[in-house]
């Protein structure tokens, strides 16, 4: 394979190039997966059955599949847990993952191939080969070029699969990263035969009774700080517990809170027990982009888009939420 512009750095036709010759394939995305990590993944199965390369998905840690992505084809089969053991000649890409360890790859031997493909500016770039693109709107988008310039036929299926990465990143269309070329991916992808209106059933009405009940209690906890810029919650075990919900629920609910009125930056706190004992998860957004919650992420180790980012870290919620409001006090 030629070497992009930067060491490392490759295009959607080398590695689609690189695709066709693989022996055997991990795909993993990252912890907590959304819709943009499970189309990848799908889509991605597919493709490489229709190409007669094995491949196993894996996604890290064990909180469960958020419910209205389990319609995506071969999403049920992902590896889960510890990372799986690697036989021979295995290339291990990953998608969506803006670092190595938010796909626990720490667990990985170090003399694997891996190729990196993703959408996040503060990818470093921890792949052999790296195809980060921050300017495309989910990765999915950025799988469908590997696809196309490969010439391999996206049918409905995988159409369907890439379309749930780029509706949910996007906010159904409507966030800052809804651009031209957005819409034409996803004309291109109607053009291969996804159903938008079962698309939207699936992933935005057919929520799991449990899910609306600890949006009720994300609402129960709701407070709005800084004269009305800051809008805070948190979930705490028992709400998991008392609703029956598990940590796949909590996708999306972060949306409700950005809403409000006024509102420029929105957090929720989520306290996570597993292995590591209890942690608070943070979900960030910033609705107006006049701060940057990945830089703001980036300071508690954690990461994602200037919009849209979060961090995990060992602390009790208040805390963290005290914490949050001086940092965006002092931004703002
Ligand atoms: P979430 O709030 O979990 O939906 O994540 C929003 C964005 O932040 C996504 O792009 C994630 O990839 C990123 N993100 C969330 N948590 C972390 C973390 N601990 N480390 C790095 N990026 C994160
Ligand atoms: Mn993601
Ligand atoms: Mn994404």
């Amino acid at each position: 394979m030629t070497e992009g512009p930067t060491a490392g750095s490759v295009t959607p036709a080398e590695v689609a190039e690189r695709l066709r010759g693989e022996k055997r394939i991990l795909a993993v995305s990252h912890e907590a997966p959304d819709g943009d990590a499970l189309g990848c993944l799908s889509a991605f199965l597919l493709m490489c059955e229709q190409l007669g390369i094995p491949c196993r998905g894996y996604v890290p840690g064990e909180s469960g599949i958020p419910p209205e992505y389990l319609f995506l084809p071969k999403v049920r089969g992902v590896l889960r847990g510890r990372p799986p053991s690697l036989e021979p000649e295995t290339t291990i890409y990953f998608f969506d993952c803006a670092s190595l360890l938010r796909s626990n790859s720490h667990g990985f031997p170090e003399d694997v191939v891996r190729i990196n493909i993703d959408h996040h500016a503060d990818n470093p770039g921890y792949g052999e080969y790296n195809l980060v693109d921050a300017d495309a709107a989910s990765t999915t988008v950025i799988l469908h070029e590997i696809f196309e310039a490969g010439g391999f036929s996206v049918d409905r299926e995988v159409a369907t699969a890439l379309y749930v990465g780029l509706v949910t990143d996007t906010g159904r269309f409507q966030y800052s990263n809804t651009t031209p070329d957005a819409h034409r991916t996803a004309a291109a992808l109607q053009e291969c035969g996804v159903d938008v209106a079962w698309v939207y059933r699936q992933v935005y009405e057919s929520t799991p009774l449990p899910k609306l009940l600890l949006l009720e209690r994300a609402l129960r906890h709701l407070e709005v700080r800084l004269g009305g810029a800051l809008a805070v919650s948190w979930l705490g075990n028992d709400d998991f517990v008392q609703t029956g919900a598990d940590e796949g629920h909590a996708e999306g609910l972060i949306d409700t809170l950005r809403r409000i009125h006024g509102v420029r930056v929105a957090a929720l706190v989520r306290e996570k027990s597993g292995e590591n004992g209890v942690q608070a998860k943070v979900s960030l957004r910033s609705t107006d982009g006049s701060l940057n919650v990945a830089e703001l992420a980036h300071k508690r180790g954690g990461g994602g888009h200037a919009r849209a980012a979060g961090f995990t870290v060992d602390e009790d919620l208040a805390t963290v939420l005290d914490w949050i409001e001086t940092e965006v006090g002092t931004a703002l």
